[in-house]
Parts: structure tokens; C-alpha cells; sequence
């Protein structure tokens, strides 16, 4: 479903703690409103997958549902938004211009980062996580809306004991909520669905906990910005026409 089409970029981060359905919200958005968008916590497990020094690095974190080191978050997320020509590396950006080219035919070193092409409109989920990644993206791009999802932790408990993911293409399913036509197969692929390691009880809690911490400071570093925006609900269904009225009012 096509909503509309957007008339400026929309550089959206979707905040809120694990279990909340960002992936869910994230997945909608990128349809309704034929955004792209990158994943950190997927971006971590490909390289987990593919046994990078990064990926490394970070799985025994990962496994123990603490927070990756910042500066490896910012060295992936950021080479990411380069490698998709979101952000052009500094000195050599060609920004508020809609190009049907490469960015980098043309060079102005003192432009901002991003463009204002609405092709150029991309939705970050699960970076930045703390104040400082925001810092360092800050000196990358500007991001102009960060949605806070606000979803009570009863629900959010409830979501956990029953998520299951197709790890290739990170599709979320439920086995209450948002059940797989098939159980235990991913709905496009027909692949086998699994439990997340991270999503047992006791490192589930530890992770909540890390996102109360991190994230407290996040959100007012961007409500100082202007640019936070929180929305209510228990379930995924509830938040969406909600979120998706907002994308249509700020940007389409
Ligand atoms: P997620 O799929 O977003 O829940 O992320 C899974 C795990 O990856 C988290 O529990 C962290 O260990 C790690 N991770 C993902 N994104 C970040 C980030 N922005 N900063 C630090 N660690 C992260």
C-alpha cells in the first residue's frame, strides 16, 4: 500500500525498547512509504553470521544482551549509510540536490551531509541506542524525526515469550499477535523460524534494563533538537495509523 509520496526526506530513527515491535513498525514504514532502512541489531548478526572481526567481536555481547562498544556502532552504521549513498564521507557531498546520478560527481566540500531528496529518505532501527552514537551520527547526518515507541512492559513480556524470526530477511512473527501462515515458516520463503538466543528471560530483562539506561538521555538529546515525536499503544496496530498520519503531515 502506497500512502504517499513524500516531498522531502524523512531521516527517521525508531526508538523504543526491545520487544516493542520497532522491526514490526519499521517493516510498515518501509512500505507504506517506500523508505529503505538499516537495521543495527541485523547488521550485527550478518556479520555474526559471517564470522567478521566485527561480528566477533560483538557476538559474545550480543549473547550476554549488553550493548556493543559505541565506536564499532558508529564505524558500521555510518560506513552503512555510505556504502547506500545516504551520507556522502565529508568534503565530498552534493547536498539538497536531487541527482539522478552518483552523488559524488559533484563535490562541495562545505555542504551538509544529506540530501533533501525524498529518494534519499531513510529509517534507522535500533541506532543510535545511546547519547553518545547520537553525537557521532549528529556530525554525520541530520536526522529530523525520532519517534519514541511507548509501549507498556507488560505487554512488551508478553510479545517475547512468543517472537520467532526468519534470521535471513529479519521478519518478525508472534506466535500470539502476528502468527506466520504456516507454524514455524516464514511466510515469504517458506524457511524454518527461530527463537532469538538474546530473547531467554534472564537476558531479555538485562537488555530492558540496558535500554532504560542507555536510551533516557538519547530521547532529550533529541527533544532538544526538535526533532522527538513519541506515540502510544499497546499493540502494533494501534500505533500505526498514528505514526503513519505523522510521516503524511511532516513530510508528504
Ligand atoms: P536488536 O535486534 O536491535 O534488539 O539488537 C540486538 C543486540 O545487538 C542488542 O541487544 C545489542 O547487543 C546489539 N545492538 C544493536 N544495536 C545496537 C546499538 N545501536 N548499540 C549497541 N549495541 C547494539
Amino acid at each position: 500500500m502506497a500512502l504517499g509520496k513524500l516531498r522531502k526526506a524523512a531521516r527517521v530513527i525508531l526508538v523504543g525498547p526491545p520487544g516493542c515491535g520497532k522491526g514490526t513498525q519499521s517493516g510498515r514504514l518501509l512500505d507504506h512509504f517506500k523508505l529503505s532502512s538499516i537495521s543495527s541489531g541485523d547488521l550485527l548478526r550478518q556479520n555474526v553470521r559471517a564470522k567478521t572481526p566485527l561480528g566477533v567481536q560483538a557476538e559474545s555481547i550480543m549473547k550476554s544482551g549488553g550493548l556493543v562498544h559505541d565506536s564499532i556502532m558508529v564505524k558500521l552504521i555510518v560506513g552503512e549509510l555510505s556504502k547506500r549513498g545516504w551520507v556522502e564521507t565529508r568534503g565530498n557531498m552534493a547536498s539538497g540536490l536531487c541527482l539522478t546520478g552518483p552523488l559524488s560527481v559533484i563535490s562541495k566540500p562545505s555542504a551538509p551531509a544529506a540530501s533533501d531528496c525524498p529518494s534519499a529518505s531513510f529509517l534507522l532501527d535500533g541506532f543510535p541506542r545511546t547519547q553518545s552514537q547520537a553525537k557521532s551520527l549528529d556530525e554525520e547526518v541530520q536526522m529530523n524525526l525520532v519517534v519514541n515507541l511507548d509501549v507498556p512492559h507488560d505487554v512488551i513480556l508478553e510479545r517475547i515469550a512468543g517472537r520467532l524470526v526468519h534470521e535471513p530477511s529479519g521478519r518478525v512473527y508472534n506466535t500470539t499477535w502476528n502468527k506466520p501462515m504456516n507454524p514455524g515458516v516464514d511466510d515469504i520463503t517458506g524457511e524454518p523460524l527461530t527463537r532469538r538466543s538474546d530473547d531467554q528471560p534472564e537476558t531479555f530483562a538485562k537488555r530492558l534494563k540496558a535500554y532504560a539506561e542507555a536510551t533516557e538521555p538519547l530521547l532529550e538529546h533529541y527533544d532538544k533538537a526538535g526533532v522527538l515525536w513519541t506515540v502510544r499503544g499497546k499493540t502494533s496496530d494501534e500505533i500505526t495509523p498514528q505514526l503513519d498520519a505523522e510521516i503524511q503531515r511532516r513530510f508528504a
